[in-house]
């Protein structure tokens, strides 16, 4: 059925009017290849040079130090290989997270597979990263970390700043996948003191399959593409204008009204979050309480499993997601949710409702409307809820 409400906005978001409508020329108007010298290709290029400038102010960096990719998974893959690859020769060992993105996390088991040491930090119930675990896991021969910035599930913001601060006074290269944080959260990279991070268009109402990967001048990091001399020799390939030019456009718009984006977001969040926690009974909120994306929650049900949620959910026209096993296609319950010590039964069955600039707080009041029968009827089918019923009255 076609999908009213939509609380997937973690997953991915619609494309902006205003972004589809600048991107429309560099389809066949100006389709030239800004690599050319002719006049059609210039006006590619200089697209293309616009939307670095943009990109390069939400971050504090400079236009030289922005290069577009396919998206974030090639920014998180291209950031960890090329720091591997090129700092062998000062070690092998690299620090990351057991909560990050599988864009990060199989990157690292490859690089295990090719001799590389990866240590998979812990974290704490609210799933953030402690600074003294970082501390403790450096070693030598530690050549990388990479932290994600905020977590895709459960929305929890880490200390980048700290913890890029003692990558920093080590001479570690730090990275961050910031997927999830552009648009969410005002990010300086001079004022954080990282070297590399990582945004994708698609999380900010640009289009799918356009990314970029911030690199501090002077890092050394190999390609993961070879071919042509595009992106100053370090990213081969010809550009995908239409593509790059929306993602400039998107940014700007998620920093034109950034403060007030999140003030409202966190509004409905917190209004979401009281509504579900005070009227359900068994319920718990997953996640950091403030150290949270303001577009994020993440709640787990008690007796009930994901999919069946969500299945009920999408009947009334709501579109979520749940870190149970068989929406994320293993037998396994989400592997951030076990990381922060939730059992398999509580991982199996959380919701995550995320919301984005196109929610209102109807939305959000029918969200809330609709959960309460659904998880009542859910939960009067599970035997294990009986026992727990009986034991109340
Ligand atoms: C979506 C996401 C990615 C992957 O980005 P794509 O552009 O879809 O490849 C990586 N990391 C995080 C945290 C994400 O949320």
């Amino acid at each position: 059925m076609c999908t009213q409400f939509y609380f997937d906005y973690a997953a991915t978001t619609p494309v902006k009017k205003e972004v589809l409508e600048e991107m429309l020329p560099f389809f066949n108007a100006d389709f030239g290849n800004p690599s050319s010298i002719y006049n059609i290709g210039r006006r590619g290029k200089n697209a293309v040079d616009i939307a670095r400038d943009r990109i390069a102010k939400t971050l504090n960096s400079k236009s030289e130090e922005i290069f577009f990719t396919g998206g974030g998974s090639e920014s998180d893959n291209w950031a960890i290989k090329g720091v591997a690859f090129a700092n062998r020769d000062k070690g092998n060992h690299i620090i990351t997270s057991k909560i990050e993105h599988h864009a990060v996390l199989q990157t690292c088991k490859y690089l295990e597979r090719e001799g590389f040491e990866v240590t998979y930090l812990s974290v704490d119930k609210y799933g953030l990263v402690s600074t003294d675990d970082l501390k403790n896991a450096i070693r030598d021969n530690t050549i990388l970390i990479s932290i994600m910035y905020a977590n895709n599930e459960i929305g929890t913001i880490q200390p980048i700043k700290e913890l890029a601060g003692i990558a920093k006074e080590k001479g570690i290269i730090f990275h961050t996948d910031a997927v999830q944080a552009y648009g969410n959260e005002i990010i300086d990279v001079e004022d954080l003191g990282i070297d590399l991070l990582s945004v994708s268009a698609h999380k900010i109402y640009g289009p799918k399959g356009v990314g970029a990967l911030y690199i501090r001048k002077g890092t050394k990091i190999h390609k993961l593409i070879h071919g042509g001399g595009q992106e100053k020799m370090r990213r081969a390939g010809t550009e995908n204008t239409p593509g790059i030019v929306g993602f400039g456009k998107a940014a700007e718009m998620a920093y034109e009204n950034i403060e007030e984006h999140i003030e409202r977001l966190t509004g409905l969040r917190d209004k979401l979050i009281d509504g579900i926690i005070t009227k359900i009974e068994h319920t718990e909120l997953n996640g950091h309480p403030t150290k949270r994306l303001p577009g994020n929650v993440n709640i787990s049900f008690e007796f009930i499993e994901g999919e069946a949620l969500l299945l009920s959910l999408d009947m009334e026209g709501i579109a979520a997601s749940s870190g149970s096993a068989c929406t994320s296609g293993s037998l396994n319950p989400s592997h951030v949710l076990t990381a922060t010590g939730l059992t398999h039964e509580k991982a199996h069955g959380s919701l995550r409702l995320t919301l984005g600039d196109f929610t209102t707080e109807d939305e959000i009041d029918y969200v809330i409307e609709k959960l309460q029968p659904i998880v009542n009827r859910l939960r009067n089918m599970s035997p294990l809820y009986e026992n727990v019923r009986g034991k109340d009255e």
